[in-house]
């Protein structure tokens, strides 16, 4: 199998096997064959990689931040150079077709690489004077050992959105990647190894949710970061609060993309592509419920239509190719189900709705009109090719029904009223706003949800804060009183 790894686990330093545990077959959805075999943690595993990283981490801390900077801007200098042999695996691994891959995945992760690296010989405390001479100073101290769980939408830039700002404040990290997606971060691991990265600081444990729930219940760990769905994220909260550990939780969506009638007609159709049919919809923030103003809802669907009908579905593969298959048989059922579900409750099919008959799990970029506030593809996340197009009249009513949904990871609007643009993302209830764009995320702005969306931010100067703690010394400069 070409894309076998050499074990299934990287710890200290060391590509590690235990065949005892259940087996992971990796399957590109392309054709449906299995490209690796993988094996999910035993308790062996975990205990190697939570002792190992339990002493690497001191010897990490103890390194200055300049140097940790160092080896992690050399590791993203690695991962450009091998950018493309990563995207071949990324795609294999994840479907998403390589026109993607090449500039979306493991580069994001190069960017998240240098832009903590930089920052990790900047982070100091601070002097604070108080009476008669006084001081207190605040010392910034790494968590300890931090456990990472992935998703499987972005396995390299989500492994990199957790290990980079968590390498940098001087933490040692064990990271679980999705089942669905195994491969890439033990690619991570081997660069982080080649980069300088001492053994045990980054390791990687394979496995299914039991593997991650072994991990946050471990006494060891100080910190877990999760991205994934709800359900999964009340789990790991609920069970991270026990040892009072710190959390961060990047989790679902069901984000809100408003088109004004006086909005750029050809933006806003690229807004509403790249924030549903992208990765073939597979991406937290998506805008998936389209709230369109109703003086130019003809004109949006007609473009959105003609723009949709030159997407170019195939092989992820070939370079001409950029909407790919989705990541399992197991979700495409789901999304078929809500697809199902939209014809139920009475939406207007204007395209799409298929799966496409050919190997792998493809199904067609699918957009709903006249989609009403209660139906199901409204509310609920499908996290698929499927969009919805609402219609509304006012400004008023429509951030009310934007915000009427118990997510809050995302949220748009396309308008070219300035003032409307700032009132419009004020009233969003929504960790990230977009203005005349859609579905970005650089490593410089804080990334996170509102709501059920999360807990915590990711990228940005506010991930340091989700990644170290301080501490405050006091110093006092005079004879001390007590009143007996
Ligand atoms: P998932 O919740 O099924 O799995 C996520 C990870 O959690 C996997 O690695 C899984 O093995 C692990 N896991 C499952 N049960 C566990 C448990 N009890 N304890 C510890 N770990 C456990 O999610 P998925 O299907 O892989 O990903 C899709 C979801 O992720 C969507 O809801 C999507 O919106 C969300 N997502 C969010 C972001 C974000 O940044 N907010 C980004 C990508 C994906």
């Amino acid at each position: 199998m070409k894309f076998q790894p050499v074990a299934s686990h990287f710890i200290n330093g060391l590509y590690t096997e235990d065949a005892t545990g259940t087996a992971i077959d990796v399957i590109y959805p392309a054709t449906g064959e299995v490209i690796a075999q993988l094996h999910s943690a035993t308790p062996r595993i975990v205990e190697q990689a939570l002792s190992s990283a339990k002493v690497a981490q001191k010897q990490w801390a103890a390194m200055s931040g300049v140097e940790r900077g160092r080896i992690l801007r050399r590791a993203a200098d690695i991962i450009r150079i091998r950018n493309y042999d990563l995207s071949v695996l990324e795609t294999h691994d994840t479907g998403k077709p390589i026109q993607e891959t090449t500039v979306a995945d493991a580069s994001a992760g190069a960017d998240l690489l240098e832009y903590f690296g930089g920052l990790a010989g900047t982070l100091t405390g601070e002097h604070i004077p108080l009476p008669n001479g006084d001081f207190a100073y605040t010392v910034r101290e790494p968590l300890g050992v931090c456990v990472g769980i992935g998703a499987w939408n972005y396995p390299t830039q989500i492994a990199c959105a957790k290990a980079a700002p968590a390498l940098a404040c001087g933490n040692a990290m064990i990271f679980k990647p999705s089942e669905t997606t195994p491969l890439s971060a033990l690619k991570l691991a081997e660069i982080f190894r080649e980069a300088g990265v001492p053994n045990g600081v980054f390791n990687v444990v394979q496995g299914y949710g039991d593997v991650g729930a072994a991990l946050v219940a471990d006494d060891r760990v100080a910190k877990v970061s999760l991205t994934g769905s709800l359900s999964t994220g009340r789990k790991v909260y609920a069970a991270a609060a026990g040892g009072m550990k710190h959390v961060t939780m990047e989790l679902g969506g069901k984000s809100p993309l408003i088109v004004f009638d006086d909005a750029d007609l050809d933006s806003a159709v690229s807004g509403a592509i790249i924030g549903n049919f992208y990765s073939s919809g597979q991406i937290c923030s998506n805008g998936t419920r389209v709230f369109v103003q109703k003086g130019i809802k003809s004109a949006f669907l007609e473009r959105l239509l003609a723009r949709v009908a030159n997407a170019k579905v195939g092989d992820p593969m070939d370079p001409e190719v950029n909407f790919g298959p989705m990541i399992s048989e197991r979700q495409m059922k789901i999304v078929k189900s809500y697809i199902a579900k939209g014809r139920e409750e009475g939406a207007r099919l204007v395209c799409g709705g298929r799966q496409l008959d050919r190997p792998g799990f493809y199904l067609e970029p699918t957009v709903f009109a006249e989609v009403t506030d209660g139906m199901s593809i409204a509310r609920e996340e499908i996290f698929g090719p499927v969009m919805s197009v609402l219609d509304f009249d006012t400004e008023e009513e429509v951030v009310t029904r934007a915000n009427a949904t118990e997510f809050g990871l995302a949220a748009g609007v396309f308008t070219k009223e300035l003032t409307r643009a700032h009132r419009v993302a004020k009233g969003f209830e929504a960790g990230t706003c977009y203005v005349n764009t859609y579905n970005l995320a650089p490593a410089e702005a804080p990334f996170g949800g509102s709501k059920l969306s999360g807990v915590g931010r990711e990228n940005s100067k506010l991930a340091i804060n989700h990644f170290s703690e301080m501490k405050t010394v006091y110093i006092s400069m005079n004879v001390l009183q007590a009143p007996y």
